[in-house]
């Protein structure tokens, strides 16, 4: 078993340590003792040196060992450790703001944490349960940071599991069990590293809230991390202030009824597009002479068949003696209208021409729409109409 500095002093970043054991090639080394955090309750491995060889990896092994993976082999005998500092602070940060929030969610709403993660952007607790209200969040935020200010100090005291152990969450651990408790809040059993005192957590910030698999997924970040973010939450904010030359606070009342006149605009919008094009199939109907028959037709390719082109082809039919026809070249496909004193079922033309071609359609006596495998096919149809 490797002796764990961190279990009693999270804050050595220095250590004389005695290689005990080493893989082949040298690049995975065992010690007698280690300050640095290996992978494990949610927590993420510690960074570092040992001899001034970068370590890649620290990992907790089944047998109670503690693996220190580097970047080039060593061999010695005595090594000097060295933690970086800046991440295993920030660990220590979002770990202890975990255990704020989680006795804070219990107190609060008597909510459960089923488990946490500590990742390199936020950190996340799923709670047991199915809601949590923005004023239930706003609640939480202020009444963690209340104690945050009120630097009450966290301990770690070690109790054997046969003792009643007032702690917040069951452990199945046996034997020794490490204890860490917030002053008059809470009590865990956790083998991670701390701060020794909530002030050191440095204000809490709660982001995100989403429902995973029946539980609250609160995602939150504590010190540094939280002021970065909360910096490029303003920055981003005051870039759309910027563009409605309005104050951060007036910013979005107004992206919601610039939103709804949007909407309203481009409703009114397909309305006359729709009135345009009823208008321009009018306009081609008068411009375009009868034939021998007495039927005026006229012949359009457009690039698709459209709501507007609809409108084109009812507002030309719906004038006496007419057929209107469209076609779009790739995919091969057409739209045939026809006025009622035509003569032509537009429906009944053009499934009985497009499935002689191997293609489909159908439609109305008045309007019909269809396509057809190819460009020679679609074109020897509408030869014959218009
Ligand atoms: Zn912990």
């Amino acid at each position: 078993m490797t002796e764990r500095i961190y279990y009693t002093d999270s804050y050595a970043t220095e250590f004389r340590a005695a290689v005990v054991d080493a893989t082949p090639d040298h690049l995975g080394i065992y010690l007698d003792r280690t300050a640095f955090y290996p992978t494990s309750g949610g927590q993420p491995y510690d960074l570092g040196t040992i001899n001034g060889i970068e370590i890649r990896e620290v990992m907790d092994e089944e047998d109670g060992r503690v693996a220190h993976l580097l970047s080039a082999p060593l061999d010695a005998s005595d090594v000097e450790c060295r933690i970086d500092w800046a991440r295993r602070f920030d660990h220590m940060q979002q770990h202890t703001g975990q255990h704020l929030l989680s006795a804070v969610l219990l107190e609060l709403f008597g909510a459960q944490t089923v488990s946490f993660h500590l990742g390199a952007e936020s950190s996340t607790i799923d709670i047991a349960r199915g809601v949590l209200d923005p004023g239930e969040v706003r609640r939480t935020l202020e009444r963690a940071n209340q104690i945050v200010f009120e630097n009450r100090t966290v301990t770690v005291t070690f109790r054997h599991s046969s003792e009643d152990l007032g702690i917040r969450k069951p452990t199945e651990r046996e034997g020794v069990v490490r204890i860490v408790s917030i002053e008059d809040l809470d009590q865990s059993a956790c083998g991670g590293t701390h701060v020794r005192a909530t002030g050191e957590i440095g204000g809490v910030l709660i982001r995100r809230i989403e429902k995973v698999r029946g539980n609250m997924r609160v995602e939150f970040l504590c010190g540094m991390r939280a002021l970065k973010r909360a910096h490029a939450d303003y920055e981003a904010l005051a870039d759309i202030a910027r563009a409605f030359s309005a104050t951060l606070d007036e910013t979005p009342g107004l992206v919601r009824t610039t939103i709804e006149k949007l909407q309203d605009s481009e409703k009114a919008r397909r309305k006359l597009a729709i009135e345009v094009a009823q208008a321009r199939g009018r306009q081609l109907y008068w411009e375009t002479p009868h034939a021998s028959d007495g039927l005026r037709r006229a012949r359009r390719t457009v690039p698709e068949i459209t709501d507007e082109l609809r409108a084109e082809a009812q507002a030309f039919a719906g004038c006496e003696r007419a057929v209107f026809c469209a076609v779009v070249e790739e995919p091969p496909s057409l739209l045939l209208a026809a006025s009622k004193d035509s003569g032509i079922n537009a429906g009944q033309v053009l499934k009985e021409a497009v499935s002689k071609a191997g293609g489909r359609g159908g439609g109305s006596s008045t309007m019909a729409q269809g396509s057809v495998p190819t460009l020679e096919s679609l074109n020897s149809i509408v030869t014959h109409w218009a």
